[in-house]
C-alpha cells in the first residue's frame, strides 16, 4: 500500500529544521507524499497575539514546501482548535487506499496517549516518530512503541540527528537581523516583507519601558529577574559612584539579551555580523553572550558607547575598565536575585569600595574556573594583573 505522511504543526514560522526532517521521513518511509498541516489553534500552544495571521502560516509553508512536499489547509479552513483526530477522520475518507503516517518529534509521542482521542486516531493511521537519538530517550520511545502497538498501530522510528533550530530561537535571531541560515528559500523575504515577527520595528533609542517589554520577550522566562535586578542594582550603583543611571539602566537592561541562544547560535550570530573569533571565544562558547550582546546593543538598539562597552566586557572584565564598566560587572554579580557564599561581602564592598568588589568577583570566577578545570579567559587574567598592579 502507497504511503502519505502527515506532518502538522504551527509552523511559526517553518524552518530548515521542518523541511530537513520531513525530508526524512519522505526518504526513510518512502512515502509517495507528505502533507505539510499549518495548524489553525493548537490545542497545546496559544500563539501569542501579534503572531503572523493563518493565512501569513499558509503561505511561508507553501514558500517552504520541497517535492513530494504538499500544503495542506484542511485545518485551517476548519477553523478553531486544530484536533488531530479529526484532521486523521478527514484524511482517512479522503485516501481510502492508503496508509496514513502520522509524523511526530519525541515529546509529542511520548505524551500521545494524553491527546484527545488516541485511540481513534490510530485506527486510522500508522505513527512516524522522528527521534534524535539521545542515551536518555531510547528507553522510553521502546516503550511507548510496545505502547502504541498493543493498541494495534505500526510505529516507525526515524532517526533524524538534525537538530538544527526551534521556532523560537528564530525568533530571536530574527529580531537579532539573523535568522537568514534558518529559513528556506523566500521565507526570510516574505517575513520582511511583511515585517513579522518585529522585523520591521526601528528598536533604536527605545524609552526605558518599551525597552523593558522587548528584553523580557527575548529572555528565557528563568532569566527575568536576574536581568531586572541587575538593572536596578547597576542604577543604584551608577548613583552611588557617579556614573550615568540612564546608561547603567540600559546597559544592566542589555547585558544577558542573546544569553537565551545556545552555543552554536552564538556562533551563528557572530557569522551573520561577520566577527571573526579567537580560539578562546571559539572553546567557550558561554562567554560570547557579552560580545553578541554588545553588537545588538549597538545594531539593533542604537546604544551607545559607553553601554556597548559596558555590555562586552561583563562576563570576563578586562584591563582599565571604567566605571560604567565595573559596575555593570559587580551588578551582575551580586544583584538581589545572586545566591552564593561570599555574595554578603560583594554587595557591601560594592558600596564602599568598587574596584575591590571588582577584584573579589574577578578572583571568585578564577577559583570557580579552576575547580570545574576550566581556562580563564585572557580578558580576566588581564583584569586582575591591572588591578594588582594598581595596588587594589
Ligand atoms: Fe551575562
Ligand atoms: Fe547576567
Amino acid at each position: 500500500m502507497e504511503r502519505i505522511g502527515i506532518y502538522g504543526g504551527t509552523f511559526n514560522p517553518p524552518h530548515v529544521g521542518h523541511i530537513r526532517a520531513a525530508r526524512y521521513a519522505i526518504d526513510a518511509l518512502k512515502l509517495e507524499k507528505l502533507l505539510l498541516i499549518p495548524s489553525c489553534i493548537a490545542p497545546h500552544k496559544a500563539l501569542p497575539a501579534d503572531a503572523p495571521t493563518p493565512t501569513q502560516r499558509l503561505e511561508m509553508v507553501r514558500l517552504s514546501a520541497l517535492e513530494k512536499m504538499e500544503v495542506c489547509d484542511i485545518e485551517l479552513s476548519r477553523g478553531g482548535t486544530s484536533y488531530t483526530y479529526e484532521t486523521v477522520d478527514s484524511l482517512a475518507k479522503q485516501y481510502p487506499k492508503k496508509e496514513l503516517v502520522l509524523l511526530m518529534g519525541t515529546d509529542m509521542f511520548l505524551s500521545f496517549l494524553t491527546w484527545r482521542e488516541p485511540e481513534r486516531i490510530l485506527k486510522n493511521v500508522s505513527v512516524g516518530v522522528l527521534y534524535r537519538g539521545d542515551k536518555g530517550e531510547l528507553e522510553q520511545i521502546a516503550e511507548q512503541k510496545k505502547n502504541l502497538e498493543k493498541l494495534g498501530t505500526t510505529v516507525y522510528l526515524i532517526e533524524n540527528p538534525i537538530n538544527a533550530i526551534s521556532s523560537t530561537q528564530l525568533r530571536r535571531l530574527l529580531i537579532f537581523g539573523c535568522g537568514k541560515t534558518f529559513l528556506p528559500d523566500g521565507v526570510e523575504d516574505y517575513i520582511i516583507k511583511n515585517g513579522l515577527y518585529g522585523t520591521k520595528k526601528d528598536y533604536h533609542n527605545l524609552p526605558m519601558d518599551a525597552l523593558e517589554q522587548v528584553v523580557v520577550s527575548l529572555l528565557k522566562p528563568n532569566r527575568v529577574a536576574h536581568v531586572l535586578g541587575c538593572r536596578d542594582t547597576a542604577i543604584d550603583l551608577a548613583k552611588r559612584w557617579g556614573a550615568d543611571a540612564t546608561d547603567a539602566g540600559r546597559a544592566g537592561l542589555l547585558h544577558d539579551i542573546t544569553k537565551a541562544l545556545d552555543g552554536p547560535l552564538q556562533l551563528t550570530l557572530c557569522d551573520e555580523y561577520g566577527i571573526v573569533l579567537g580560539d578562546f571565544f571559539q572553546k567557550y562558547t558561554k562567554t560570547l553572550h557579552a560580545l553578541t550582546g554588545s553588537l545588538v546593543a549597538e545594531r539593533i538598539f542604537g546604544e551607545n558607547q559607553q553601554v556597548v562597552d559596558a555590555i562586552r566586557s561583563h562576563t570576563t572584565g578586562k584591563a582599565n575598565m571604567n566605571t560604567l564598566e565595573k559596575i555593570l560587572y559587580v551588578a551582575d554579580y551580586m544583584e538581589p536575585n545572586r545566591d552564593f557564599p561570599g555574595v554578603e561581602k560583594l554587595r557591601q564592598l560594592a558600596y564602599t569600595d568598587l574596584d575591590k568588589a571588582l577584584k573579589l568577583g574577578l578572583e571568585m570566577t578564577v577559583a570557580l574556573l579552576n575547580k570545574n578545570n576550566q581556562e580563564i579567559s585572557p580578558a580576566s587574567a588581564e583584569a586582575l594583573a591591572f588591578l594588582e598592579k594598581a595596588g587594589v
